[in-house]
């Protein structure tokens, strides 16, 4: 059983640390995979800190994951060792339901595993990227095409996809003005990729001092939401928004900029809830409030083909491990831009120390 060495909370009020564990031996349908580089996702710091209330310890982080692999199961067909690959937020899903029949993994009736956190309706724990390497099923194993800059494509593998999906559902391209509401590392990727899909692009953002950055990821307007006169004047106007705040807010001042039939739709999963939005700008207007997780294993292997055919990664700042508690305290702020991504290098060094 291969020793994995990882940084872990073991309590809700704790910070990361070293922790040592056991990874399976890859078995016949296995890909495994030395971890290179890994995303840090929101989520991460929610779940650490169990704030959406079902944290099971100890805790390992970690669903944007890049590596190299290094053994495959004697019927793993996509893979070989050498070849670069990707892992998300899901390692295992039932298969038979008919979300899995779907490709749609991620709605399986039956409860995805999660790659860390377990199962959704629980089971046994799994444990995340932030640790040297990792054991998962072929089927949850993405191709990466070669890079010159690995870092910045982790965060593909949730910001990437989680924006993705919900642009492609409510077919978001040209002719289509599209709203995206927060900056940070999910809604950057969102503007890049909206903008790439042909969409007039407009941001919303509480920080002003990120309009110039919004411009230049592919905004065509930055509108900071706390001004109202700037909010009037997107009044009816926008097909699709989403929101990718990770905070309760008022929705109703969002609904308003939507034209007739229009749909916001919630990725942000805040640990309490938002205050309800009156149902008046909903029924006058036929507007939908929607919500959107993730995205299935073959749209995220769409995703990072489309990523890569745009030439398409995320902004990154690269951190050692052992900055990891600093970078949560950073990325409460909003102070990252637009996502810090782990050095497992580092962590390695410290293991062998
Ligand atoms: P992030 O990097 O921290 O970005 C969140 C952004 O929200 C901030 O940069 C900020 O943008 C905006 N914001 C406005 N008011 C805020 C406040 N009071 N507190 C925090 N943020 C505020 O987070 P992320 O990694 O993009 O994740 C965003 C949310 O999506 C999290 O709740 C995460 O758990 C969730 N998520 C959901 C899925 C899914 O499948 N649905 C997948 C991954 C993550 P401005 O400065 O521009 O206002
Ligand atoms: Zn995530």
């Amino acid at each position: 059983m291969p020793q994995t060495y990882s940084y872990a909370a073991q309590h809700a009020s704790d910070a990361l640390k070293p922790y040592r564990f056991e990874r399976r031996a890859p078995g016949a349908d296995d890909v495994q995979i030395d971890i290179l580089y890994c995303g840090v996702c929101h989520s991460d710091l929610h779940t650490v800190r169990n704030e959406w209330h079902n944290t099971l310890y100890p805790s390992v982080p970690g669903h944007e994951i890049v590596g190299k692999v290094t053994a495959v199961g004697a019927n793993v067909k996509k893979f070989k060792v050498g070849d670069l690959a990707g892992v998300g937020c899901m390692v295992d899903s039932c298969q038979h339901c008919a979300s899995c029949a779907e490709g749609e993994e991620q709605y399986c009736e039956n409860g995805f595993t999660g790659t860390y956190n377990g199962p959704v309706f629980g089971g046994e724990n799994t444990f995340g990227g932030y640790s040297d390497h990792i054991v998962v099923k072929e089927k949850f194993v993405l191709r990466i095409a070669p890079t010159d800059n690995l870092a910045a494509v982790a965060p593909l593998l949730c910001a990437g996809i989680t924006t993705y999906s919900p642009l492609a559902h409510w077919k978001v391209g040209p002719g289509k003005k599209v709203g995206v509401v927060g900056l940070g590392g999910l809604g950057h990727m969102a503007v890049k990729i909206a903008h790439a899909m042909g969409a007039h692009v407009v941001l919303f953002t509480t920080s002003p001092n990120k309009r110039e950055d919004g411009l230049r990821l592919g905004a065509d307007e930055v509108i900071v939401s706390k001004d109202e006169r700037q909010m009037a004047t997107q009044a009816n106007q926008l097909d699709f928004i989403l929101n990718t705040v990770a905070a309760p807010h008022n929705l109703d001042p969002f609904l308003a900029l939507l034209k007739r039939d229009g749909t916001m739709t919630l990725v942000g999963a805040p640990d309490s809830p938002h205050p309800s939005p009156t149902v008046f700008n909903l029924i006058f207007k036929r507007r939908s409030l929607a919500g959107s997780l993730i995205g299935g294993i073959e749209e995220t292997q769409e995703m990072l083909d489309f990523c890569d055919k745009h030439g398409i990664v995320s902004d990154i700042e690269l951190i050692a491990i052992q900055g990891i508690n600093e970078a949560y305290e950073r990325m409460l702020k909003g102070d990252v831009k637009y996502r810090f991504v782990i050095d497992i290098a580092t962590l390695k060094q410290e293991a062998a120390a």
